[in-house]
């Protein structure tokens, strides 16, 4: 079958992928060694993209209350609701909620649609909670939302600086290129991260800053700089405005205070100050622990000013480094998804702008004033402004702050439609119309990556059931709604072309953004696009001084220092700190199909410091009910080190689809930076307590378990059927016909059970004649069974009662293999199996590689492989 070259749909590195359809059904996936991304690199959640492409639990079919309905129907009534809504409460009282994940061609056309069709900026995207404050700080900065540097920069950089980025999980193949210029050029790395994170696994220098604090350690920075030989005054005279008022303001926080503010030691600050300030090539990544935060363009102002200051920009090895989550967050921001931008880079309150796009659209109208915000629009869901509401590839019901509300609002508003891949999400569950949208293989247009490289994602799997792309069905309402001319494309290379003039339109090297050597591409020429930077030759911006501000120079801005939005407090101690696990994407709805991805980590958990959990006798592996005032959920308790004290973790991925009370958005507080309107996700003051657990559970099932009355529980996908964690507040009365229940075996099935009455344990496998269906396991503590193993003995043929009740010891005879916790994901290698290779004498990454092959594809844990090489830190930490 012939190969198709597109682009992974996960993190905003944007890795190249080669997708090649068996012919007996599946794809085989590899890395593009020609896509200047990764050059052949993948990692895990790349590698497995061809194990997440079934049409289980597919939406398939357009559907209105719950029942399948044609195309033509869906379509009708939501132009209907929509122009019922527009005429009775105006243009404002209708809105788009898009995502990250739309393709470039998508977010053009609801852009328009929003902006020049119905006249108002109500379209905001998902990347509002990711890069928001980034976007924002840019344009403060530069005048213009543009990234100044690309992906070689650091490999050319001396020093690479990350702040509130866990890059060895989040952004993987970007850490495995700056890991290998490491090796090979030793360059510097400090991680600026209230958490130890696998990051860490490669910094010099490792700065657990408090919560909030890195406004103070980059104005604590700056004076430094300007008292160096380093400050370049010179450039800083001819390029930029501010520096002398923005110096000022940062020394009204005096050393001291940065020291107080950050809970850093004098130390570790000279460390970090004295390294910045004697390399010159130095590039500053920064990621969601500066976006996500009520300061968090401020933080991203801060970080730039210290650039400036150097005039460490634009140049090889030189810059900050905004790096994005999702794969299209930059697209979205290039075609104005934001409510708070209009097109092509330019801006709603500029006159001439509006002038220029409607002029392009040939619109009766457009927005003249930003629309709602993210965390706003949803707020005026609940409030009753909005009537009628679009959500696009995104669940809000789980990922938005303060989500219980947002699933509130959504059960009140109106009228909601979602277009969808997934027939079954905590969003579709609130939907009046669902409408099937087409998935990655399917569907067919172009993304912007993290360094501004526009890549094609090209389809290769044929269109399943009635799905359809995600820019159709907004034309084919937009021209149900009188606009038919100006929604007439053919196809996404229509679309595409059309974007790439209006970028160019009236520009003349105005605007950052000018892709007037695409727009009049053929369509043959669109099929087979490579990957290319804009602007074109040339990859970085601004190393010739020249910014996109009405004068052309940089501005300084003054970042006084503001705390946390929310204070800890006797009733809510701790500070929660959400983010993301090394397998999963979002919300689960793909990474979360194969067993592969969730045999790393299976379940959602709190990752805690042992002083904080041993005063309220948090013990490792029970269950912790965290809560806030706005809501409670139960999390698994992983103690370490690694988390700072005072702080907690947990990770954003598990929804009500798959884990009992695991929507950790539920509990975060929705406050919202004043610029950027980003929302504060990673600091919400929480209370944890034990969850008073009578009894833990664990079960596999060839069957899906029919998980009931239970408060803890999480599914996930094994080889050979599900693996399921349980734990309750109550003791049951009828293990067996729970475990019947929950395993969902037939009446026939035979049920072997042991029970413990004393010890409160309780044991049982069920049979379909001599194959394994499932089996239960049940303790007053913490279950302790081999996982994979007992996953793996699904389906076996067991024919003695010896064989059988074997399964109920929950581990393999004395001698066999027991690999333990995966955590090689490629090679399904566990952690007892590195743990053996250490034992008999490995002693490196490499030869634990040689020895077991873990570590030696995609590399995603090669961090995790060191931490168990050497439990002792490798970096200094401060
Ligand atoms: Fe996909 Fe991983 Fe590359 Fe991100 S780093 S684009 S998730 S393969």
């Amino acid at each position: 079958m012939p190969s198709t070259r597109t682009v992974c749909p996960y993190c905003g590195v944007g890795c190249g992928v080669i997708a090649t359809p068996r012919a007996g059904g599946g794809v085989d996936i590899a890395g593009d060694p020609d896509h200047p991304a990764n050059f052949g690199r993948l990692c895990s959640k790349g590698a497995a993209l061809g194990e997440t492409l079934s049409l289980d639990d597919r939406l398939l079919q357009p559907m209105i209350a719950g029942k399948r309905a044609t195309w033509s129907r869906a379509l009708d009534l939501v132009a209907t609701r929509f122009t019922e809504a527009i005429r009775s409460h105006g243009p404002d009282s209708v809105a788009l909620y898009v995502s990250g994940q739309i393709l470039i061609e998508d977010y053009y056309v609801a852009n328009k649609f929003m902006k020049g069709f119905i006249g108002s900026a109500n379209i905001d995207t998902n990347s509002r909670l990711c890069m928001a404050s980034s976007v924002a700080g840019h344009k403060r900065a530069f005048g213009s939302d543009t990234v100044p540097g690309c992906y070689e920069d650091l490999e050319e950089a001396d020093l690479v600086v990350l702040v509130g980025s866990n890059l060895a999980w989040c952004h993987p193949v970007l850490f495995q290129r700056l890991a290998a210029a490491r090796e090979k050029r030793g360059t510097k790395v400090v991680v600026v991260d209230p958490r130890r994170t696998e990051t860490c696994e490669i910094a010099d220098l490792h700065l657990a800053l408090a919560p909030g604090s890195d406004v103070a350690l980059f104005n604590g920075l700056l004076p430094y700089i300007a008292g160096s030989h380093v400050i370049d005054r010179n450039w800083i005279s001819a390029h930029t405005i501010g520096f002398s008022d923005t110096c000022k303001a940062a020394a009204r926080t005096p050393f001291h205070d940065v020291v107080r503010i950050t809970g850093l030691s004098e130390a570790a600050l000279h460390a970090f100050f004295d390294l910045f300030v004697s390399t010159e090539r130095v590039v500053t990544i920064y990621s969601q622990g500066v976006n996500q935060s009520t300061s968090g363009t401020d933080k991203v102002n801060a970080i730039i000013n210290c650039h400036l200051a150097t005039g460490r920009i634009g140049r090889p090895g030189m810059g900050p480094f905004s790096v994005t989550g999702q794969p299209n967050a930059m697209g979205g921001r290039e075609t104005g998804g934001l409510a708070t931008t209009l097109a092509a880079h330019m801006d709603l309150d500029n006159a001439e702008h509006r002038r220029i796009v409607q002029a392009h659209w040939v619109s009766p109208r457009i927005a003249g004033k930003p629309g709602l915000k993210a965390v706003d629009l949803f707020r005026a869901v609940k409030a009753g402004r909005i009537r009628a509401l679009w959500i696009m590839a995104t669940n809000p019901v789980d990922s938005m702050p303060e989500a219980d509300d947002v699933r509130g609002a959504l059960e009140a508003c109106p009228f909601v439609v979602v277009s969808e891949v997934e027939r079954h999400t905590d969003t579709t569950s609130v939907a009046d119309v669902l409408l099937p949208s087409l998935g990655w293989g399917e569907k067919s247009g172009t993304v912007t990556n993290s360094e501004r490289r526009i890549s094609r994602q090209r389809a290769f799997l044929p269109r399943p059931g009635e799905a359809k792309a995600d820019w159709w069905q907004l034309a084919e309402v937009a021209r149900r709604m009188g606009f038919a001319d100006a929604f007439a494309w053919k196809s996404p290379h229509d679309v595409f072309v059309e974007h790439a003039r209006l970028t160019a339109t009236d520009n003349d090297g105005k605007r950052d953004l000018d892709l007037g050597d695409v727009a009049t591409l053929s369509r043959g020429a669109y099929d087979a696009m490579q990957p290319f930077q804009w602007p074109r030759r040339r990859a970085r911006i601004f190393g010739d001084g020249r910014f996109f501000t009405p004068d052309g120079k940089a501005r300084f801005v003054p970042t006084p220092f503001r705390p946390l939005a929310t204070s800890t407090s006797a009733s809510l101690p701790f500070v929660l700190n959400t983010g993301r696990v090394r397998d999963q994407w979002h919300t689960m709805t793909r990474t979360g199909k194969t067993p592969r991805l969730t045999s790393h980590i299976a379940e959602p958990y709190l990752e805690i410091h042992p002083d904080d959990a041993q005063p309220i006798g948090l013990a490792p592996a029970t269950i912790a009910q965290v809560s806030s005032p706005h809501g409670m959920v139960l999390l698994r308790v992983l103690v370490t080190k690694r988390q700072r004290r005072g702080s907690v973790f947990a990770p954003i991925h598990w929804t009500a689809q798959v884990a009992g009370r695991a929507r950790v958005d539920s509990v975060v507080a929705g406050h919202v930076d004043p610029v950027s309107g980003q929302p504060e996700l990673k600091a919400t003051p929480v209370a944890v307590k034990q969850f008073p657990a009578a009894w833990y559970g664990f079960a596999v099932s060839q069957s899906k378990p029919v998980v009931r009355e239970v408060e803890y529980w999480a599914v996930a996908p094994a080889t050979n059927g599900w693996c399921v964690e349980l734990a309750g507040a109550e003791l049951n009365g009828d293990w067996d016909a729970t475990a019947r229940t929950l395993l969902n075996l037939p009446a026939t099935a035979d049920l072997l059970s042991l029970r413990d009455r004393t010890a409160g344990h309780f044991r049982c496998a069920g049979f379909d004649g001599e194959r394994l269906l499932g089996a239960l396991f049940v303790a007053q503590h913490p279950v302790e069974v081999s996982r994979a193993w007992a996953a793996a003995q699904l389906g076996h043929h067991f024919d003695g009662v010896h064989e059988r009740l074997a399964i109920l010891s929950g581990r393999p005879a004395s001698g066999a293999n027991d690999k333990g916790a995966i955590v090689c994901a490629c090679f399904d290698v566990g952690c007892n199996q590195i743990i053996g290779a250490i034992a008999n004498g490995c002693s490196t990454v490499a030869a634990v590689g040689t020895a077991t092959s873990a570590g030696t594809s995609c590399g995603s844990c090669r961090t995790q492989i060191a931490r168990m090489l050497d439990a002792k830190p490798t970096a200094k930490t401060g």
